[in-house]
């Protein structure tokens, strides 16, 4: 009897590690469901639309975190753990349902649920809105910390902005991005916790009033912060820890002036500048713009939460016993605070300020406090993306911090000239303030002075800004240094993400890997086994052909399923080089334009990534890609051989269905310049091969699955500093490569812009004469090894073995490893168990009257 096809609710329903599905379970989820839909919803089902559902679904998933969520905290509060801070101005949270009911173990049974309701619970997880609370890879790691934290039973807190405004949805007309406002909370958050009753006062402005040396800060103008949390599941642990997001409230007395000179509509109105701090995520992904409300954004965010630390400090349960804690030397003992780049550097002279200024400790003792609590992650070496704040904005908005940060560094060059005696170029090289020019302040610097650890996020980027880019103070500081290689988190990149994946690896080697993501190590034994390799082959082409139908729906290409899906999605960069890439697709097109009837693998090439709004070389980038698409998918003559997709709106939910369905991973920036790279990890674990220079990450991926399952080209970082020392000229290798030459001019003559013969020149010209990314040194090793991989592809036996290589060594890259060493090289904290109670699910059970709470 032939089997019937597999729907996908048969699928979801096998996959044990998903949650067995008791029926008592899928009783208590449907009355749940029906009960939020009438009484939160306030629908029944003949109006209800498929959101009303998705909201019901939401809220019933939420009941089964809020007894966990409380008895975590109340377990922080009662044993008062040594807590984690982690800062950052961006949490990239995408989707929070499936990811939910994952942690949770409840995905069987709410599929059942579901299905026995008559919905399609896929259908309702589409409706939810991204959280677009980042740009790029350092939102995002924020978002799998979180994961891993929880998971590991770290008593550890997220800190960030609730932005009104995520990352903007990317539209393509034309060609052209065009950008959209993400209204992501216009139907509500049904995750988010507003806690009004919490709202903190925030100070900018004013004036600094001198008592005989006792500095205050006066006459400033009052924001307040309002908290939102969130809650954040660990997997399978019954801990939930809190993120906890601020948005701006003006106070109520906001602009007195108009109110008093009666002007009260005015007044009103003018609440929204106050508010208009939380209003809107920058755009810019490695990029520093220097503007006033981005440095009010970034104070913000430090002020709210380390008076929010600094009164859980004291109200700690040994606090309160010993009514004020009675001083600040177990503060570090007791918090750690990590900053995301330098974007909370500003922690450093706040917490400064708040020791000194507010709690009266010398000064020796809060410097001695502040580093030791503080640690500072770096996340890139590229110059235009360092913080450099002009001295005037900080002076005019926060004129007791410049002072601070004025007199820290001046303690600071004091050592410098104590240990490097006469060195006075050393002494100005490391300044906190530049000097010529407009004086900057060099918040890299600050947040290197006031921090007891510093890490880079991969071993050579580690390398690089000890030896390169933050050199003197490495000599300065050796033990400060450290690397933490990044991760990404197993739960959403492949037990969500890819279901068939994740099922077929549970069957060879069970469920470990979920939480010990070294298990998979497991699989190499099978890397023989020509039935498991035809297995992942499947799982692979299932995957493929799922995402062909998105595109065919989204975009109306067809797609040859058969091709090399090959796959660059990431922000537009020049560093990240979607233009070398642009130029192997043309290189293709030629050849077959030549040579109609040649061997040719056919390969299908997606590109997707947003453009900073106002980086014009970056969007000339999205519209040449466009077009070379439109020429190359429209000639008859290639028909489906080559194909060219660009993804609209790259973002978290995008990423969870065109990962699992790669074959082919770009990760081709020029070596040294990306610091670490965390959608390389993403690919290998859901079975892509990497082609890639040897660049952040990759270097220590090659490491762990060897160089025989990695497509390795180009320059390294000694060939690219050697290069730059000699002096790199484009137009040599444009005269040495004649496919090199060919497209170069095409692009220049119109060939791919008939409507505007001069439309790239800007492109043209950037690579001929200004090209810091020395595209065309590394683009004829780049072609020859993509040419290996088209060899490879045509044979799917060798080509599944090295895909089953490569998620067999993808242990090193799960966050929750990168997590383990923060908590025990920089955090100083245990990864630990908490063995919560069986939770009550029930409001009841907490509730005033109730004896089971007394227990
Ligand atoms: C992982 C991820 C990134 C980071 O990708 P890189 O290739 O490391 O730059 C960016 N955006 C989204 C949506 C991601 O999920």
């Amino acid at each position: 009897m032939a089997a019937k096809p597999q729907t996908d609710h048969d699928r979801r329903k096998q996959i044990s590690i998903r949650g067995i599905a008791p029926v008592e379970n899928v009783v208590d989820l449907k009355k749940a469901f029906n009960r939020h839909l009438h009484y939160t919803i306030v629908k029944d089902r003949n109006v209800a639309t498929p959101r009303d559902y998705y909201l019901a679904l939401a809220h019933t998933i939420r009941d089964h975190l809020v007894g966990r969520w409380i008895r975590t905290q109340q377990h922080y509060y009662e044993k008062d753990p040594k807590r984690v801070y982690y800062l950052s101005l961006e949490f990239y949270m995408g989707r929070t349902l499936a990811n939910t009911m994952v942690n949770l173990g409840i995905q069987s049974s709410c599929d059942e649920a579901l299905y026995q309701l008559g919905l399609d619970i896929e259908e309702l997880e589409e409706i939810e809105e991204d959280a677009g609370l980042g740009n790029g890879g350092l939102g995002r790691l924020a978002a799998c910390f979180l994961d891993s934290m929880a998971t590991l039973g770290l008593a550890a807190y997220g800190y960030g902005i609730r932005y009104d405004y995520g990352i903007f949805a990317q539209k393509i007309e034309n060609g052209w991005q065009v950008e959209e406002p993400d209204e992501w909370l216009r139907y509500g958050n049904p995750w988010e916790k507003a806690r009004p009753e919490y709202v903190l006062p925030i100070n900018f402005y004013g004036r600094v009033e001198d008592n005989g040396g006792k500095k205050r800060w006066v006459d400033t103008q009052v924001v307040f912060a309002m908290p939102y949390d969130s809650p954040i599941p660990g997997y399978g642990n019954n801990t939930v820890n809190t993120m906890r997001l601020w948005s701006a409230k003006a106070s109520s007395n906001f602009d007195l002036k108009f109110f008093n000179n009666g002007e009260y509509i005015q007044a009103v109105c003018d609440r929204n500048e106050a508010e208009n701090i939380s209003r809107v995520l920058y755009p810019n992904d490695n990029f520093f713009e220097g503007k006033e409300l981005r440095l009010k954004q970034e104070y913000f965010l430090v002020a709210a939460t380390l008076q929010d630390i600094i009164r859980r400090f004291k109200s700690s349960r040994f606090g309160s016993r010993d009514p004020i804690r009675t001083s600040f030397d177990s503060f570090p003992d007791k918090v750690a605070i990590q900053l995301n780049d330098t974007h909370p550097s500003l922690a450093i002279p706040e917490l400064l300020r708040i020791l000194v200024d507010i709690e009266g400790l010398p000064w020796d003792k809060a410097w001695e406090v502040t580093v030791k609590a503080c640690a500072y992650t770096n996340h890139t070496v590229l110059p235009e993306a360092l913080e450099r704040w002009p001295v005037h904005l900080l002076e005019k908005l926060l004129p007791r911090h410049l002072e601070i940060i004025y007199y820290i560094n001046h303690l600071f060059l004091q050592e410098v000239a104590k240990k490097f005696p006469g060195d006075s170029e050393k002494m100005k090289r490391m300044s906190l303030v530049e000097e010529d020019g407009e004086k900057r302040v060099n918040m890299a610097y600050m947040a290197i002075v006031g921090s007891h650890a510093i890490n880079g996020v991969a071993a050579i980027h580690s390398q690089i800004i000890k030896t390169d880019t933050f050199r003197d103070f490495a000599e300065m500081f050796p033990d400060r240094f450290q690397n933490k290689t990044n991760g990404i988190t197993p739960r959403r990149w492949l037990l969500l993400c890819n279901p068939g994946l994740s099922d077929v690896i549970a069957e060879k080697i069970g469920e470990e890997w979920v939480t010990n993501l070294y298990a998979l190590t497991g699989l190499k034994k099978f890397a023989k086994d020509e039935t498991f390799l035809r297995t992942i082959i499947k799982v692979k082409q299932e995957n493929k052909m799922k995402l062909a139908e998105y595109i065919k729906q989204e975009f109306n290409i067809t797609v040859n399923t058969s091709s090399i899906f090959d796959i660059q999605v990431k922000r537009i960069h020049e560093y990240k080089r979607q233009l070398m890439n642009c130029f192997h697709m043309i290189v293709l097109y030629n050849r077959l334009k030549k040579n109609p009837s040649m061997k040719f693998t056919p390969r299908t090439i997606m590109i997707g990534g947003k453009a900073a709004p106002g980086y014009h070389m970056a969007k000339l980038i999205i519209k040449l890609i466009n077009n070379v698409g439109r020429t190359v998918n429209n000639d008859p003559i290639i028909g489906d051989r080559l194909k060219i997709v660009y993804l609209e709106n790259y973002r978290v939910s995008l990423a969870e269905k065109i990962i699992p369905a790669a074959d082919l991973s770009e990760q081709i920036s020029t070596a040294g310049t990306e610091a670490s790279g965390t959608g390389n990890m993403k690919f290998q674990l859901n079975g892509a091969l990497t082609i890639g220079t040897l660049d952040g990450a990759n270097v220590e991926m090659r490491e762990e699955m060897g160089d025989e399952n990695i497509f390795i080209f180009g320059m390294n970082v000694e060939e690219v500093e050697e290069t730059k020392r000699q002096g790199y000229n484009a137009r040599e290798f444009y005269e040495k490569n004649g496919e090199l030459k060919q497209l170069l001019d095409q692009i220049n003559n119109g060939y791919f812009s008939p409507e505007d013969p001069n439309m790239f020149k800007d492109i043209y010209n950037n690579i001929m004469y200004t090209d810091r990314f020395m595209l065309c040194k590394d683009f004829e090793s780049y072609i020859s090894c993509q040419d290996r991989v088209s060899e490879v592809f045509r044979d799917p036996l060798e080509w599944a073995k090295m895909c089953l290589l490569n998620i067999a060594s993808s242990g090193k890259f799960s966050s929750d490893r990168t997590i383990s060493e923060y908590a025990k090289d920089i955090w100083g904290v245990e990864p630990n168990d908490i063995k919560l109670p069986a939770p009550h699910e029930t409001p009841e059970d907490f509730g005033l009257d109730s004896k089971a709470a007394k227990k």
